[in-house]
């Protein structure tokens, strides 16, 4: 990103109330023109409101909204340059699939010569040419949702907001669509900016990802600095699985601290250069992907291993997951890609197999909250 570039939608001191709950609760937030941008969060949360109020749907209680340099307080919803695309596509019925794409040309009085090319030029691009006669029921839930996309994108709005967009999708049919919205988008340089709570959907769509909680932004990040280097363990544990470990730190080196935990004891070296102060209570967080699992002990020291018992084992074929008992109760999620094919009717690893487990002292994340 350019590091000179404004953003194109600043967001300052944002509240929304209904009545004495806070929705939204002084949030700051700048966009940068063609950005994919995931607002991401448990039910609740505040996205769908803080989406609202960008539409002008929704009345801020307090604080400013500002698009391409213009304050939005006096802008109502039809003369932003912002089109929402809802939940539910909400496509007219009796109407076909272009003439549900066209209709908000021809309620803005454009020449008909023009909505014709720019219906067709959208068709094109959602890959639905050959669809334009059928109406909404004739169609699958894919494209249903493609129509709605290029029902929203025809009026070339410069922000478009999403909500929950994908929801209606099967999986396989999501993971397409992932990729065609980021195509078009790409295309397009539209700004997006999606509501979701799914956290694969932001990974995969998003520049940038906020990540709500009661109405404030917990951490706001690309999809690795959010997932690698989550700020608190509610980041750490709403983005992906993780394993986490409370203990004391017991040394505060110059490139290293060294934390203790109890339930499982167990020293934890870590070399990323942080530095707290000993004695601090901390959590350490170590993805399910990050460990190493071996019927052998690891050669390495004392540090960063830990001895367990297969509980369970979950075969997804290209990987494994398995749930491994350390001590009396305390169970960990390790996932292990099956690099090497076992001989027939075997398996590798086996229920109750006695493991060790490694990992690297950089995979570790410290966290203090
Ligand atoms: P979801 O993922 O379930 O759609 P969300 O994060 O989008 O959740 P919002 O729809 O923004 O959540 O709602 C945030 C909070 O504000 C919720 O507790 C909701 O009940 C409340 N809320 C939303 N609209 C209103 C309203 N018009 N009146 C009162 N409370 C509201």
């Amino acid at each position: 990103m350019d590091p000179d570039q404004q953003p194109f939608i600043k967001i300052q001191s944002l509240s929304k109330h209904f009545g004495s709950f806070t929705a939204v609760d002084s949030v700051d937030l700048e966009i940068y023109k063609g950005e994919l941008f995931s607002l991401l969060g448990a039910s609740g949360c505040g996205k769908t409101t803080l989406l609202r109020m960008l539409a002008g749907f929704e009345t801020p209680s307090s604080g400013t909204i500002h698009i391409d340099g213009v304050d939005m307080t006096d802008v109502p919803p039809y003369e932003r340059p912002v089109n929402m695309m809802f939940q539910s596509y909400a496509l007219f019925p009796h109407m076909s699939v272009e003439q549900n794409v066209a209709y908000g040309l021809h309620r803005d009085g454009i020449d008909k010569q023009a909505i014709k090319t720019r219906v067709e030029d959208m068709l094109a691009m959602v890959e639905l040419t050959d669809f334009r006669k059928r109406k909404p029921h004739q169609l699958s839930g894919g494209q249903k949702q493609r129509v709605a996309l290029a029902r929203s994108l025809v009026k070339q709005p410069k922000v478009l907001l999403l909500d929950e967009p994908l929801a209606a999708l099967d999986k396989r049919l999501r993971e397409n669509t992932q990729f065609e919205l980021m195509k078009i988008q790409d295309q397009l340089g539209v700004t997006f900016i999606v509501v979701t709570h799914d956290q694969e959907e932001a990974m995969t769509l998003s520049t940038r990802i906020a990540m709500m909680d009661a109405g404030r932004f917990i951490q706001i990040g690309t999809p690795i600095e959010i997932y690698e280097f989550p700020e608190s363990r509610l980041v750490a544990n709403f983005i992906g699985n993780t394993n986490m470990f409370e203990g004391r730190v017991t040394e505060n080196g110059v490139d290293h601290i060294v934390v203790q935990s109890k339930q499982p004891a167990c020293e934890f070296f870590i070399d990323h250069g942080i530095s707290i102060q000993e004695g601090t209570r901390v959590w350490v967080a170590i993805r399910p992907e990050k460990f190493r699992i071996s019927k052998s002990a690891p050669e390495s020291g004392q540090t960063n291993q830990m001895k367990g018992v297969i509980d369970d084992i979950g075969y997804l074929g290209k990987l494994s997951i398995y749930r491994v008992r350390i001590g009396d109760d305390k169970i960990i999620q390790i996932t292990s890609p099956n690099l090497s094919r076992p001989k027939h009717g075997e398996s590798l690893l086996d229920w109750s197999d006695e493991i060790y487990l490694s990992w690297d002292a950089s995979s570790v994340v410290v966290l203090t909250k």
